[in-house]
């Protein structure tokens, strides 16, 4: 049965399970795996230091395990989970997008994204998408399958290693943020999505000891995930997909929309701010003509007046075979005046990487 909230999809038939990693279990059930092929407990803790803390991944680098014991460990606990098709760099190679292949040859993208002050890292949760937005690469394709717990994790372990290891440039540099707004809807995903973020946030070696308040898990609004993970005392931020302060025009942007109205999947955004304390991210790709008028842009004024909101506007990143095209920079201001209003914050993106495909799933929809 799944739990509350959970949304389940069937697994293409014949589909092989990602191999078990490390990054997948619990600190006691990396003991247990050990112990399993006979070696001692300790070294569970030995494999989370190299796994997490140093990011040696070659079974060859762990010279504080007996040389008989490493690769019968590496087999066991860290299997190679996915390798890298391509990267791709753009604004100077400050922006780097990463296609990885998985073990059963489906792909999937992340990317590193360096600021002056911060290094943000944008990953995946599924391979493709299940919600069907009209404007998203993604949603176009449809969905793969759910990332496992280690999928997810080994995102953010190999930017982490690049970034310490100054691949790149502008020398060796810490990750300060992860946004769940790559490819897939992290919410469906949900246990495993919440598990990840156990991995990311644990204490170093248990985990990779990144702050909770650099995570953003990004959703359309699916109801019962989003007040089940209000319950999980996180200190994430929630990002909501909103798109449109009107159900008319969301049931089309958002088709999820028709099973959770605009009004419900703010109470429940508002119910997550209340429990993290954090200030909810309203997300909205200003999209021309069709989402951008002075009186949506009042309405959703209406809405957020008042409430613990912060309003993402993103110029929309325009993909392959759609007649829909970022806003004009006049309907772009006036939109933000508006919600300004009403005191309402409101940030406009930046638009990296809109020249290596940078929109969502887009990369990956060039190799299929
Ligand atoms: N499924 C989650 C997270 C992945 S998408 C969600 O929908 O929130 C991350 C963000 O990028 C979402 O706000 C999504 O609506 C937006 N997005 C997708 N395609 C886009 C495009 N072509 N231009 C601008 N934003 C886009």
């Amino acid at each position: 049965m799944p739990a509350p909230g959970e949304l389940t999809f069937a697994a293409p038939r014949g589909a092989k399970k990602p191999p078990r990693h490390l990054a997948d279990l619990t600190p006691a059930e990396r003991r247990e795996a050990v112990t399993a092929i006979g070696e001692k407990p300790f070294r569970a803790k030995q494999l989370s230091q190299h796994y997490f803390v140093r990011q040696a991944h070659r079974p060859e680098e762990w010279t504080d395990v007996p040389a008989a014991s490493r690769e019968r460990l590496a087999e066991a606990l860290l299997p190679e989970l996915m390798t890298v098709m391509r990267h791709v760099s753009c604004d100077d190679d400050a922006t780097r997008k990463t296609l990885w292949r998985l073990h059963d040859g489906t792909l999937v993208e992340s990317v590193l994204m360096r600021y002056p002050d911060r290094v943000t890292m944008c990953i995946s949760s599924q391979a493709g998408c299940g919600m069907n937005c009209p404007f998203c690469a993604t949603g176009q394709a449809g969905l793969d399958r759910n990332l496992s717990t280690a999928e997810i994790v080994h995102q953010i372990v190999e930017g982490v290693r690049a970034l310490r290891e100054g691949e790149v440039p502008g020398g060796p540099a810490r990750l300060s943020n992860i946004v769940f707004m790559g490819m897939g809807e992290p919410l469906a995903n949900y246990r495993r999505v919440v598990d990840a973020i156990r991995r990311l946030t644990d204490p170093e070696p248990d985990g990779l000891g990144l702050s909770q308040r650099g995570i953003t898990v990004s959703t359309v609004g699916l109801l019962p995930a989003m007040l089940r993970f209000a319950d999980e005392g996180f200190k994430c931020r929630l990002a909501v997909s909103l798109h449109a302060p009107d159900d008319e025009l969301r049931d089309t942007l958002v088709p999820v929309n028709t099973r959770w109205k605009v009004s419900e999947v703010l109470d429940a955004a508002w119910e997550y701010a209340r429990s993290s304390g954090r200030r909810v991210s309203i997300e909205y790709a200003l999209i021309r003509d069709i989402n951008d008028q002075a009186w949506r842009a009042d309405l959703l004024g209406r809405l957020l007046k008042n409430k613990r909101a912060h309003v993402n506007l993103i110029p929309l990143n325009p993909t392959p075979g759609s007649q829909w095209t970022a806003s004009r920079p006049e309907d772009e201001q006036q939109f933000v005046r508006v919600l300004e209003s009403h005191g309402v914050p409101v940030t406009v993106r930046d638009t990296r990487g809109q020249e290596i495909d940078g929109a969502c799933g887009q990369l990956a929809a060039t190799e299929r």
